[in-house]
């Protein structure tokens, strides 16, 4: 089934019960057995199970009984959720259709309530090996239990995260619009990635622009670590913007020489080959740092650090705890609570207000950072 908004119309309040009580159900359970989707969902057997035939015919939710009896939320299902919210908040109106599929994420053109195009992008951790994204991403380090729907989650706030303070501060980057569970509404870039110009008229104007972008990143402390043709989209005025944040690091992560010089070395190597123009400049990220050492780092690694803890906060608030939890009674009336709250809060969008909140307070040169940073 594809994403479309207008099917929400036919969605009925059980049938988002059961998916919501699934979606708590899942923060302590692998496979959420049905006897705990009744209690969370306060819903009796019959009416619990046809809720459920159904789920599962539109495959918002899977089912699995191999070690275990229970049912999972599938990202088809986790999309209608969030595009549940965002539609109430006016972000979307229409789902155009899908304009990019990346390895870990679905990229659909949208119209908003005002009409106005925009991006909706679904992260979706697990299409690529599990090893792979340990080894890039910092998010889920010291982590023994989580979910890839919940690891998709805080990579997108990462991003919204990312994607805010960056425009806040005259980075070139989409407009940030809203961020809810997986997803993020941003700007429509008109424009196209650099990995599809075959030939520029101007190939100087577009390559400084890059290294200027790499250079101001790493004088704010920050590297984009996938600065590439894929991430980069040019206008038809040849301005170039930055897309794709949720692989970013600090520049005092153990491996930020690597990774700086990565960017760097990509650009290169692209405009080059594609475009036959040779390169002299070249970023000395020991030079960068060493000078940002004297203030502007010091800004930078408050903003980092605050906007990991943040997130880590964030955990918390979500999960109460990172064991898996046993199927017994207090967790179930926990569950319960949950939900009750969890509907509330998606009436109230509390949820945003809150994510809304914690991002509105990471400001990149934010002076309360910079005098709590120097006093650590
Ligand atoms: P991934 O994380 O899968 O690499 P990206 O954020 O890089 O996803 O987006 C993938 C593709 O989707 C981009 O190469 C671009 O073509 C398109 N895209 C993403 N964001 C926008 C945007 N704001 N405006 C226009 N196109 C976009
Ligand atoms: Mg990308």
């Amino acid at each position: 089934m594809r994403l479309d908004p207008s099917y929400l119309e036919y969605m009925t309040k059980d049938e988002f019960r059961v998916l919501t009580a699934i979606e708590i159900g899942m923060r302590n359970h692998e496979l959420v057995p049905m006897h705990l989707i009744e209690r969370i969902s306060h819903l009796k057997r019959v009416c619990a199970s046809k809720v459920v035939k159904l789920l599962l015919k539109n495959k918002f939710i899977a089912h699995e009984n191999k070690k275990f009896d229970g049912y999972k939320l599938t990202y088809l299902g986790y999309d209608y959720l969030a595009l549940q919210v965002f539609i109430r908040r006016g972000a979307i109106k229409e789902v155009l259709g899908k304009v990019g599929c990346g390895k870990e994420s679905d990229i659909y053109k949208c119209v908003n309530e005002n009409g106005d195009f925009v991006i909706l992008k679904f992260t979706r951790l697990g299409r690529t090996s599990f090893r792979t994204i340990k080894k890039n991403r910092d998010y889920i380090q010291h982590r023994t239990s989580y979910s890839w729907l919940y690891l998709s989650r805080l990579s997108a706030i990462k991003e919204y995260t990312f994607m805010d303070l960056l425009h806040k501060n005259n980075f070139p980057t989409p407009i940030p619009i809203e961020q809810n569970r997986h997803g993020i509404v941003m700007s429509l870039i008109n424009g196209v990635p650099m990995q599809n110009i075959s030939e520029i008229d101007n190939p100087k104007y577009v390559f400084d622009q890059c290294f200027y972008l790499i250079k101001r990143l790493a004088e704010n402390g920050l590297i984009h670590s996938d600065f590439n043709e894929f991430n980069l989209m040019v206008e038809d005025n040849g301005k170039v913007i930055m897309i794709d944040f949720p692989q970013m690091v600090s520049t005092k992560h153990k491996n930020a020489q690597f990774y700086f010089d990565r960017d760097v070395e990509c650009i290169h190597v692209f405009f080059e080959r594609r475009f036959n123009y040779q390169i002299t400049d070249t970023l000395d990220f020991n030079k960068i740092a060493r000078l940002n050492d004297l203030d502007v780092q010091v800004k930078a690694s408050g903003f980092i650090k605050k906007e990991i803890k943040n997130i880590d906060d964030f955990d918390i608030d979500l999960r109460g705890s990172d064991d898996d939890g046993d199927d017994d009674n207090s967790d179930d009336e926990n569950e319960q609570n949950d939900l009750d709250k969890n509907i509330e809060q998606e009436d109230s969008d509390n949820e945003i207000e809150e994510s809304n909140k914690r991002i509105q307070n990471l400001n990149i040169l934010n002076d309360e950072d910079i005098s709590q940073d120097e006093n650590e």
